[in-house]
């Protein structure tokens, strides 16, 4: 950590950025992407308490955690929620994720998580994985949890299994007697070229399409924005980027875009990290509240939502007035649990209060 850009040099490295990012996504807006605005929705049981069946219309976000990794207990480590007809989907696993999901949907929803989309590695987002691979077990998966993630997923799965071995034969072979499909954890990687707006499709299937597309989060780190097209819409996570003109592309008239955002003022006042150097490489890994503004007027999703909140202090009022300078349309601050049902209207709603 000791040589990196110092606070002068990341200054000049984040106006040199400012400058070139501009033309980007004006220039990938042009070369792009076609990806329309989506067809009307289908009708739909929108917020069904039961798992609804294929072809079901249920098309639903739940924000587990908006935070980073400063521990919160109002923001726990980042971690979504997406309903999908049948599918129960996690973008990333941070901090607390069973808590929330315990909280959003009992032991059902906790033990009933078909796969985990990591947008990268850092630890913010994945230390909540074998809490949710283990615990999800206990509470009831009879299968294996699937995990799709960038370069460096297979050995980080490999790691976790052979760090939870005792655990596993324990509740597997003596005690409980657990399904052993349950224990296992499947990794896939997903490769992406990290230059271009290109997208991988991670998976297709019953309706629900997941794209994967890189997002940049500093040089050194293979990071992934996430899109999910269902019953004629579409919701995009940015993942952790500063501004991206592949997200741009991607998000391009998507119902929903969930991005990440940094305060820079704030973070200067608040990190956890010491060193003013470091929190300045942070800075620049990040996307501020203006650059996301000037993000979501390009793409124009009927709702912007800020998750992934750093630091976890900022508020609506630290947020909201400088994403305005640039973007008029409908913006929401997450908050945990916070749900957003898409369908022809978008509604924003509050989940789960008591574990069951
Ligand atoms: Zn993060
Ligand atoms: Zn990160």
């Amino acid at each position: 950590m000791g040589k990196g850009a110092g606070p002068n040099e990341a200054r000049r490295t984040m106006t040199a950025r400012a400058a070139l990012t501009a033309p980007l996504i004006a220039l990938a807006l042009c070369t792009g992407v076609a990806t329309a605005r989506t067809a009307p929705p289908k009708p739909g049981t929108e917020g069904a308490a039961v798992r609804p069946g294929v072809g079901d219309s249920l098309f639903r976000i739940t924000l587990l955690g908006t935070g980073n990794p400063r521990p919160a207990p109002d923001r726990f480590g980042p971690s979504s929620l997406v309903e999908a007809g049948p599918y129960r989907v996690l973008v990333d696993a941070g901090r607390g994720a069973t808590i929330r999901l315990l909280q959003a949907g009992g032991r059902d929803l906790l033990g009933g998580i078909d796969f985990v989309l990591l947008t990268h590695l850092h630890s913010d987002h994945t230390v909540g994985l074998p809490d949710l691979w283990l615990t999800g077990w206990i509470a009831g998966r009879d299968r294996p949890l699937a995990v799709y993630g960038p370069p460096g997923t297979e050995s980080m799965v490999r790691h976790l299994q052979r760090a939870y071995e005792f655990d596993v034969e324990n509740r597997r072979d003596v005690v409980e007697k657990l399904p052993p499909a349950g224990a296992e954890l499947l990794a896939t990687e997903v490769e992406i070229d990290k230059e271009g707006a290109a997208a991988r499709v991670v998976f297709d299937r019953d309706g629900l399409k997941i794209l994967a597309f890189a997002v940049d989060h500093g040089p050194e780190t293979p990071a992934y924005g996430y899109r999910f097209e269902y019953a004629g819409r579409a919701a995009v996570f940015s993942g952790d980027c500063r501004p991206t003109p592949g997200l741009v592309v991607q998000a391009h008239g998507a119902d929903v875009l969930v991005h990440e955002v940094v305060s820079p003022a704030l973070l200067r006042r608040h990190s956890l990290v010491s060193d003013e150097e470091a929190v300045e490489r942070i800075i620049a890994r990040h996307t501020s509240p203006e650059e996301a503004g000037r993000i979501f007027a390009l793409t124009r999703p009927r709702l912007a939502v800020y998750s992934h909140i750093v630091p976890s202090m900022a508020t609506a009022a630290d947020l909201v007035p400088p994403t305005r300078k640039e973007y008029k349309g409908r913006l929401a601050v997450g908050h945990d649990l916070m749900t957003i049902t898409i369908g022809k209207t978008i509604v924003l709603g509050r989940r789960g209060t008591a574990a069951r």
